[in-house]
C-alpha cells in the first residue's frame, strides 16, 4: 500500500517515545515563556506589531511573487538598507526564512570542485545548505578552530568555512575570530549564522561577526533570521555586495521563492529602529541569561555558562528531560526540551530563553519551578 511504510516508522517512534506533536499556543496563554526565541520580547511589543499592519495595510497580505519580479517592494529594500547598515555591513538581503536564506548563502558560495568545512555542531539549514552545494562538505569537530585550519591545508581551491555564531541548543558561541584566521591563511570564506546571535550580541545587539571585528570584511558572509531577536518572521543575508549581487543572480531559494510578506519585513524593520532606540535591550537579554545561570548553578543544576541569551541545563536522561518539561509546563513555565535524536551528543537538556523583558519575580519563579519539578 502506498505510504504504508510510514505506520512502521510511526510505530518505531511510538515505542522509542520520540513522537511529536504539535500544540497550539492560545492568545491568552498562562505559561511564563522561557522556550521562544523572541529574546528582546519583541514580537508583542505594539510598535512591532504596528509595523506589520501598517505593512499589511500598505503593500499587502502577501508580496505577489517572486522578488525578481514582483516580490520586491520598497520596504524590503528599506529593511535591507538599514539592516546592512545595523550590522556594519557593505549590503543585505532579505528572504522568507532564515533557513532559506542559509540555504542560499552555502549553496551559491560554494561552487563545484570547492570545499566546505562544516562545524559539527551546525544548525539543520546549514547541514541542508552543504547536502545541496555542488561543492563537496568535510563536518569537522565543534568548535575546533585547529580542525578547520587542518582541513583547510589539504584543499587547493576555493574554501568555504560554515558555523553557527551561538549554537542554539547549548548557546556556546563560536570561536569566530580563530575562524576567521583560519580562513585567511588559506583565502577561504567564512560565513556565519547568528541567528541567535543577532540582537543579543555586539554593541547594541550588532551582532557575533560585529562583536569579533569582523563586520564589513570583504571575505566573511552573514546569515540571520528576523525570526528571534527581532520578532518577526523571515531571513537575511549580509556582506559584501559582490556577494549579495551573486545571490539575487545564482541562488535558487531567492530567485524562485516568493518574496518576504510585507508585514513581517514591516515588523522586522520597526524592530530594528527600537532595537537603534534602545540598545540596552541587548545587554539586558545577556544579563538575564548571566542571572539565570548563576542562580541555576547555586541551587545544584548542571549549566552551560551562557555566551548569549540560551541557557542549558543538563538533564539525567532523555525520559528525565521530557518529564521534566512537562512537569514544568503543569507548573506554568514553558521550556524548551532537547534530547536524542535533536541533539547528537547524545545529552539530553532544557533549554531556556533568557528573554530581556524577563523581570526579576519572573526569573525567580523559572527558577524555583524547575528546582521544585527536577527529576
Ligand atoms: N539558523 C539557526 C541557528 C536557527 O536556530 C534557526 C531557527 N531555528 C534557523 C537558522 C532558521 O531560521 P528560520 O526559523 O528563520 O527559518
Amino acid at each position: 500500500m502506498a505510504f504504508g511504510w510510514i505506520d512502521e516508522q510511526a510505530e518505531q517512534r511510538r515505542r522509542a517515545g520520540l513522537v511529536r506533536t504539535l500544540r497550539p499556543r492560545p492568545a491568552d496563554s498562562p505559561l511564563l515563556d522561557l522556550a521562544s526565541n523572541d529574546y528582546l520580547g519583541l514580537a508583542h511589543h505594539p510598535a512591532v506589531a504596528e509595523g506589520a499592519a501598517v505593512a499589511a495595510r500598505t503593500w499587502g497580505g502577501g508580496s505577489t511573487g517572486s522578488r525578481l519580479v514582483t516580490g520586491t517592494t520598497e520596504l524590503h529594500t528599506e529593511l535591507e538598507r538599514e539592516l546592512a547598515d545595523f550590522c556594519g555591513f557593505e549590503a543585505a538581503l532579505v528572504f522568507s526564512s532564515g533557513y532559506a536564506a542559509n540555504l542560499a548563502a552555502v549553496t551559491a558560495l560554494a561552487p563545484h570542485g570547492s570545499l566546505i568545512v562544516s562545524d559539527a555542531g551546525n544548525h539543520a539549514s546549514l547541514i541542508d545548505g552543504c547536502r545541496l552545494a555542488r561543492g563537496g562538505t568535510q563536518v569537522v569537530p565543534h568548535s575546533d578552530p585547529e580542525a578547520v585550519r587542518k582541513a583547510l591545508q589539504t584543499h587547493e581551491g576555493t574554501a568555504l568555512v560554515v558555523s553557527d555564531t551561538v549554537f542554539s541548543v547549548d548557546g556556546d558561541a563560536a570561536p569566530l575570530a580563530e575562524y576567521a584566521a583560519a580562513c585567511r591563511e588559506r583565502g577561504a570564506g567564512l560565513l556565519v549564522d547568528d541567528a541567535h546571535g543577532l540582537g543579543v550580541l555586539g554593541d547594541g545587539g550588532r551582532g557575533a561577526p560585529y562583536a569579533a571585528g569582523l563586520a564589513g570584511a570583504a571575505d566573511v558572509v552573514v546569515t540571520a533570521t528576523l525570526s528571534k531577536s527581532l520578532g518577526s518572521q523571515g531571513g537575511a543575508v549580509l556582506g559584501p555586495a559582490r556577494v549579495i549581487d551573486h545571490l539575487v543572480n545564482a541562488a535558487r531559494t531567492f530567485i524562485f521563492d516568493t518574496g518576504l510578506a510585507p508585514a513581517a519585513a514591516g515588523a522586522a524593520l520597526a524592530a530594528l529602529r527600537l532595537l537603534r532606540r534602545e540598545p540596552e535591550r541587548a545587554a539586558r537579554a545577556r544579563a538575564v541569561a548571566a542571572e539565570l545561570h548563576a542562580r541555576l548553578t547555586a541551587a545544584g543544576h548542571e549549566a552551560v555558562r551562557p555566551d548569549a541569551a540560551v541557557v542549558s541545563v543538563r538533564a539525567p536522561s532523555p525520559e528525565g528531560a521530557v518529564q521534566w518539561a512537562a512537569d514544568c509546563r503543569t507548573a506554568g513555565l514553558a521550556v524548551g526540551c532537547f534530547r536524542p535524536p535533536s541533539v547528537p551528543d547524545g545529552i539530553s537538556r532544557l533549554r531556556l530563553t533568557a528573554r530581556a523583558d524577563l523581570s526579576e519575580a519572573q526569573i525567580e519563579r523559572a527558577v524555583r519551578v524547575i528546582g521544585e519539578t527536577r527529576p
